[in-house]
């Protein structure tokens, strides 16, 4: 800042007429406190993780003197301040660190499962920080939920537990221990999980309530329960015939839940509004990049939020976009946007202090934007989430066998051979008019 003059009336900055800048810190002289012989953010900061974890960082090459370096060092100190001084997980960080005893992942599951939702849902978040600030290992997340709700409705619900802890604990887990190694849809698979044990409680209770033991229960009753409960009934299916083969029940009987018929955009709008997204600088960035993946190729949000950043490649000179290990060829409008997503500076929060690893980074630290938020924005900017997956779905079940579709979409191989037989009928036509033309065309009409 020019604040004086020399004689000559040239205009010159503070240190330059003798005095000090008084706004650096007194402690490291970095220009950037804000108020007059304040400490900067950092010294601020390196004093309150000082404060609050006190002699458990004393111990060199502990986790709390792990955690104060790599936090110390944060591109954003602010954030971290902020974090300390004014969320529960700060304080609840404090209060732990205060013990003195060595945190552990089993010590604040036991915490979270002790206390209200709200009490599990900030230890999980101090739990992400911990482990983005390495003074906790990485977990298997998804197998840790599951176990955390089993016991949730083995308190509520005692007498099915002989029942439901054996289901998933040699059916339901086993399977989500082996999806477990993809970090993406974290928050889907535990969805997946917790439907089925509820729906698997609810069943038990039901019938219960009719005075069967399940051996008891015949198809009569199931097939009562299935048409009188919500289509999300259909689900129990997972359990019943786990009971059956294990010959905790008779033969019972619980169809796949039928479909409504998918519904596709018509194929103008759906060219329109891919379009849009690659030409409409209005838009948001992450809607644009977001909304063309979407309709070009049909991929679930849950998906598309969860893309890691090196899911963007460059392979023989053309940019690609890796999709369950296959890579696709991206259009030149779409690969210099998702470039350009690349480059842009992460939304503000914890996602600013940790390496990009992901093409749609959220605001916790080392997460990707949640599906919910982005298929929120999506519709917020009538980009429509469920019709345009059917659309491009249909596209591209045109060129591809199924067995090579379905992995690559998330789909069963039947749904996908399904999809095909409705594509060949419906689409055939449509896109031997559209053949040849780039993807970058104006719309007409
Ligand atoms: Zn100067
Ligand atoms: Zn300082």
């Amino acid at each position: 800042m020019l604040i004086a003059f020399t004689d000559g009336r040239r205009r010159v900055c503070g240190p330059c007429t003798g005095h000090g800048d008084p706004y650096a810190c007194p402690r490291c002289a970095s220009p950037r406190s804000y108020t007059v012989r304040g400490l900067c953010d950092r010294c601020t900061l390196q004093d309150e993780l000082d404060a609050v974890l006190g002699p458990a960082a004393e111990a060199p090459d502990g986790q709390y003197a792990r955690m104060r370096t790599a936090l110390a060092e944060c591109d954003h100190p602010r954030t971290a301040l902020n974090w300390i001084r004014n969320s529960y997980s700060g304080r609840l960080l404090a209060s732990l660190a205060f013990t003195g005893r060595p945190l552990t992942h089993d010590d604040l599951e036991t915490l979270a499962r002790s206390g209200t939702r709200g009490d599990a849902q900030t230890i999980d978040y101090l739990r992400e920080v911990l482990v983005a600030y390495q003074a906790l290992p990485e977990r298997d997340e998804l197998p840790a939920r599951i176990e955390r709700h089993l016991a949730r409705v083995g308190e509520r619900r005692p007498e099915h537990a002989l029942l439901l802890r054996p289901y998933v604990r040699w059916s339901l887990l086993p399977r989500a221990r082996r999806a477990a190694h993809r970090r993406a849809g974290l928050k889907h698979r535990i969805r997946w999980a917790y439907t089925r044990i509820n729906l698997a409680a609810a069943f038990l209770t039901a019938m219960r309530e009719r005075g069967l033991a399940l051996a008891d229960v015949t198809q009569h009753e199931v097939d009562a329960w299935l048409a009188s409960g919500p289509g999300t009934h259909y689900e129990v299916r997972d359990f019943v015939v786990w009971a059956a083969r294990r010959g905790h029940s008779r033969d019972l009987l619980v169809p796949h839940r039928p479909k409504a018929d998918p519904e596709g955009l018509d194929e103008d709008s759906h060219w329109e509004f891919l379009q849009q997204c690659l030409t409409d600088t209005a838009l948001p960035l992450e809607v644009r990049t977001a909304g063309a993946v979407l309709l070009l190729f049909g991929q679930h949000v849950t998906r598309i939020a969860a893309l890691p950043a090196d899911a963007l490649a460059t392979v023989d000179g053309h940019t690609v976009l890796i999709l369950d290990r296959t890579p696709i060829r991206l259009p030149e409008p779409l690969a210099l946007l998702l470039t350009k997503l690349t480059r842009q500076e992460p939304p503000g929060g914890w996602a600013a202090n940790s390496p990009r690893r992901w093409l749609f980074p959220g605001t916790r630290p080392g997460r990707h934007l949640s599906s919910t938020v982005l298929a929120r924005r999506l519709t917020a900017h009538c980009i429509p989430v469920r019709p345009a997956r059917t659309t491009a779905l249909v596209q591209l079940a045109q060129d591809l066998p199924p067995a090579i579709l379905a992995p690559m979409l998330g789909l069963h191989v039947i749904t996908a051979q399904q999809w095909r037989r409705r594509a060949a009928t419906d689409w055939t036509a449509y896109l031997e008019a559209r053949r040849g033309e780039p993807v970058g065309r104006q719309a007409t009409r």
